[in-house]
């Protein structure tokens, strides 16, 4: 993989953010990608767990072409129709009564702690504080950055924001420790994403709401990674057996077509006109890309589809488990699964994969994780495995 033109461009024009793994893609479709030299790969990064319906679903690309040519972007001074069905789509899915769209999950999150924030203002005497969790992930700007318990993405930039109080993930005492006079808000995801898919015990998400529910602060779900279908239902609450008061989506919403959104409840529409706003959020174009989306997902199944697929590919990773000593652990839900290593040797193993023509993604140096589109099959599985296990062959044999 020498350094093609594309490349070289790249490395020049760019801010240095991205450790970018040396491929160029330039075609997808469903749970394959080609490089700019024609080699096929198994995609299960899936875009960051964007690509629920995989590449360029045709649903999606004749929605999008449709939409194009009718209307692409007004402003929220008017009525759209894509919004309001994509918004009606949410509402009757889902346990929550308002939307507000908006570009992406760090946006909806944003929105959904300052809609909280309006909370405490309006109902606790000014409360504004938002309780998080260690190796949370929430987002990139300054606010986000602070909610995010990773001090890798804190430090470059400190002072930040504040507001915000970290407590350890999967701990519902220490969330009722830290909940002072001047809390708002408690901000979690089901599972943590890209913290390394942590999976909390059964109980802690029901501890956590019934806690909210019982101090009057508001339960915020961050359901940016884990909804849409991800985690084996349409959104990870309904398997935890709460109901959020606050859910944030973005990821997978509109098949990669950028877009955030965030949901409440009807008692916490609190915002009047002009308290929050957006000149792309809720975008006809984006809003038609994500109405067929959530259409295809509910209409097809999709979720039950990525449960049973998740439990066949769960139990095939716990199966190399045993094979190879260097797995300390296989986790998640769904098709939102991670391998832990008790070596620092993701990197190795991402790497290797891409040779072999399979795309993974490396959120921690000891662990990978899986975020294929959801429609994938037991043989893309299949095939993923034993692209894994000769890696690990050749990884053991080297030791
Ligand atoms: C990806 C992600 C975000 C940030 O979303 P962006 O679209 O990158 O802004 C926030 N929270 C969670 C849980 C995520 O996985």
């Amino acid at each position: 993989m020498s350094q093609n033109k594309w490349q070289q461009l790249e490395e020049k024009l760019f801010l240095r953010t991205f450790n970018r793994i040396p491929l160029t893609l330039v075609r997808g479709r469903g749970a394959r990608v080609w490089d700019d030299s024609g080699k096929e790969y198994l995609d299960f990064v899936g875009g960051w767990a964007v690509n629920c319906l995989g590449h360029c679903p045709p649903v999606v690309a004749e929605a999008l072409e449709k939409q194009a040519r009718t209307l692409i972007q007004v402003s929220n001074q008017f009525y759209t129709i894509p919004q309001i069905e994509l918004a009606q789509v949410l509402v009757q899915n889902s346990c929550l009564d308002r939307v507000f769209l908006c570009n992406s999950g760090t946006e909806a999150n944003e929105g959904a702690v300052k809609l909280a924030r309006r909370y405490g203002k309006l109902y606790l005497n000014g409360a504004y504080e938002v309780i998080t969790t260690e190796n949370s992930f929430h987002g990139r700007t300054m606010a986000m950055t602070a909610a995010t318990g990773q001090s890798k993405f804190q430090e470059p930039y400190t002072p930040l924001p504040g507001g915000f109080v970290s407590v350890k993930y999967d701990d519902a005492e220490a969330i009722r420790k830290a909940t002072t006079e001047q809390t708002c808000a408690v901000m979690l995801e089901p599972i943590q994403g890209e913290g390394g898919v942590n999976v909390p015990h059964e109980t802690y998400l029901e501890e956590v709401a019934q806690w909210c529910h019982e101090k009057g602060i508001l339960f915020i779900l961050d359901e940016i990674q884990t909804g849409v279908g991800r985690t084996g239902s349409l959104f990870a609450y309904e398997k935890c057996r709460v109901e959020p008061d606050i859910m944030t989506l973005a990821k997978g919403l509109a098949s990669g077509v950028p877009i955030g959104a965030f949901l409440s409840k009807e008692k916490y529409s609190l915002f009047s006109a002009g308290e929050h706003g957006s000149t792309f959020g809720g975008n006809p174009l984006t809003c038609a890309a994500a109405h067929a989306t959530m259409r295809y997902i509910i209409d097809n199944d999709i979720p039950d589809q990525a449960d049973r697929v998740g439990k066949y590919f769960l139990d095939k990773l716990g199966r190399l488990q045993r094979q190879f000593g260097v797995i300390a652990e296989v986790r998640g839900r769904g098709l939102l699964l991670a391998m832990e290593f008790s070596k620092d040797i993701a990197q190795q193993v991402v790497m290797a994969c891409v040779n072999k023509g399979l795309l993974l993604n490396r959120p921690k140096p000891n662990i990978i994780r899986f975020m294929p589109p959801l429609i994938i099959t037991e043989r893309d599985i299949d095939e993923a495995i034993d692209i894994l296990e000769q890696v690990l062959i050749e990884i053991s044999e080297e030791e």
